[in-house]
C-alpha cells in the first residue's frame, strides 16, 4: 500500500498547535503505515490526522473510475442517480458530495481506491453487535459525504474534497489482502460516507472480499437510492444505518437531507436477508422527545420487526454543535426504556463505556448472552447462535 506524499502544511500547523488527537480508542494502526488516526465516536475520534493542505491537489491523486448509476443529458450534463440528491452536474463540475466529477459528459468517482483513513477496528466500534462479535474490521474512509450533519464527528474528512486529504492508493484486491494480513474478518466502509460516495470502490471490494471469505460491511447514513442499494445488497455481509432522527424537519435543518429515503432503505433491508443494525445518535432537545422516540421505536417494531438491534448513542459536542451539551445518561436510558416498551428486543446504549446497556440480553430468560465493556467482550454465553442458559435463538451472524 502506498501513501501519496501530498504536501501537508495544515496538518503540520495543527500538530504544532497540539490539535492532532492521534489514534482513537479501540483502533490499531495498520502495520507499515504511519499512525493515520481513524475517526470514530467520542472526543478522541478526530480525522484531523488525514487532513492535507488546501490547494495541494495533483492530477494523479484523482483516481478516475467511471461512476455507476448516472444518466447523460444534452450539452454534456450528467445526472447522478446514486443518492436522493440526484445532482445534475455540468461539465467540469462536481456533485454535492464533492468527490464525483463530470469530465466531458462522463461522470467519474475521484475516490476509487483512495481512502484517506485506514485502520483496524473492533467490529463493535462500528457498532455491529450481532455480526461476528470479537472480530476486527479493516476500516477505511474517504473524503466526501452526501449530507452535512452539523454534529459530524468526522467533518474534517466528510466535508473535504479528495485534494484536501492525504490519500492512500489501495485497490480492492490489496484492501482484501490487508484485511487478511491483519486477521480482519471484514472490511468496513466507514468513518465518513464512503459506502455511498465511493460506491464503486465498495462494490468492487465486496466482490473481491467474498472470494476470500472477507465480508464487507456498509456503515452508512442510508441516504442512497433504491437501485444502487439493491445492487450493494447482493454483495454485502452486513449494514449499519444511522437513523439520525424521526422527523423531516431535523433531517432538513440539521443534516441537509431528507428522512423518507432512509426509511425506504431500512424497509429494503428488512426484506433483504442481509444483517443490519440501526444507530440513533441522541442530541439533547433536538431528537430526544418521548413522542419522537416512541414513534420511531413503534415504526421499527411494526415495519422491521422486534429483533433489529437499535443503538442509542451518546452525542459529544463538535463541529457546528459545540454549544449543545453531551447526551446525559438519563436521556439514553429513557430512550432505551421507550424502545424496549415498544417491543424491541435488542436495544443498546453506545459511547458510554461500562454501561449495562452495552450488553446483549436474552429476551427469553433476561440473562446476558454477551457482556461488553467499551469495545471489549467480557463474557459470552452464546453457542451456535443460541443462549446457553435457555436455548433461545439470538438473531445475528455468529462464529
Ligand atoms: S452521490 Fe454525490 S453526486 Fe451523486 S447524487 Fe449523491 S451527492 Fe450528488
Amino acid at each position: 500500500m502506498k501513501a501519496y506524499d501530498a504536501p501537508c502544511k495544515r496538518r503540520d500547523f495543527l500538530k504544532k498547535l497540539g490539535l492532532l488527537s492521534g489514534i482513537a480508542a479501540g483502533s490499531v494502526a495498520v502495520p507499515g503505515l504511519p499512525g493515520f488516526g481513524p475517526p470514530g465516536p467520542g472526543p478522541s475520534g478526530s480525522a484531523l490526522a488525514q487532513a492535507g493542505s488546501e490547494g495541494s491537489f495533483r492530477p494523479q491523486d484523482a483516481a478516475l473510475k467511471e461512476a455507476l448509476f448516472y444518466k447523460k443529458h444534452a450539452e454534456m450534463e450528467v445526472e447522478c442517480e446514486l443518492c436522493p440528491k440526484n445532482c445534475k452536474v455540468g461539465d467540469i463540475e462536481r456533485g454535492y458530495c464533492g468527490v464525483r466529477e463530470n469530465r466531458s459528459g462522463v461522470y467519474y468517482s475521484l475516490v476509487y481506491a483512495r481512502p484517506c483513513a485506514v485502520h483496524v477496528d473492533p467490529i463493535e466500534k462500528k457498532p455491529l453487535f450481532h455480526f461476528l462479535p470479537g472480530t476486527s474490521a479493516f476500516s477505511i474512509g474517504t473524503a466526501g459525504c452526501n449530507m452535512d450533519c452539523k454534529f459530524c464527528q468526522n467533518w474534517e474528512m466528510s466535508q473535504a474534497r479528495p485534494e484536501q486529504t492525504r490519500n492512500y492508493l489501495l485497490e480492492p484486491r490489496e484492501l482484501v489482502q490487508n484485511a487478511r494480513q491483519t486477521n480482519s474478518a471484514s472490511i468496513a466502509f466507514t468513518y465518513s460516507e464512503p459506502a455511498v460516495v465511493a460506491f464503486e470502490y465498495m462494490l468492487d471490494s465486496a466482490r473481491e472480499g467474498n472470494k476470500e471469505n472477507v465480508r464487507t460491511v456498509m456503515i452508512s447514513n442510508g441516504y442512497i437510492n433504491r437501485e444502487p442499494m439493491l445492487e450493494a445488497l447482493k454483495h454485502l455481509g452486513a449494514v449499519k444505518i444511522d437513523l439520525k432522527a424521526f422527523t423531516e424537519k431535523y433531517y432538513k435543518e440539521i443534516c441537509d437531507a431528507t428522512l423518507k429515503p432512509v426509511l425506504d432503505v431500512l424497509l429494503l433491508l428488512a426484506k433483504s436477508g442481509v444483517w443490519y443494525e440501526i444507530v440513533y445518535l441522541v442530541l439533547p432537545t433536538l431528537n430526544d422527545s418521548d413522542s419522537e422516540l416512541t414513534s420511531m421505536s413503534r415504526w421499527v417494531k411494526r415495519e422491521l420487526g422486534p429483533d433489529v438491534p437499535l443503538h442509542f448513542s451518546r452525542f459529544y459536542p463538535t463541529y457546528k454543535m459545540k454549544r449543545l451539551p453531551q447526551t446525559p445518561n438519563s436521556t439514553l436510558e429513557r430512550a432505551r426504556n421507550i424502545a424496549r416498551s415498544a417491543g424491541l428486543n435488542y436495544v443498546y446504549i453506545g459511547n458510554v463505556p461500562g454501561h449495562e446497556g452495552e450488553s446483549t440480553y436474552c429476551p427469553a430468560c433476561d440473562r446476558p448472552v454477551i457482556r461488553r465493556a467499551g469495545y471489549s467482550i467480557l463474557e459470552r454465553n452464546i453457542s451456535n447462535g443460541k443462549c446457553v442458559q435457555c436455548g433461545q435463538k439470538i438473531p445475528g451472524i455468529w462464529r
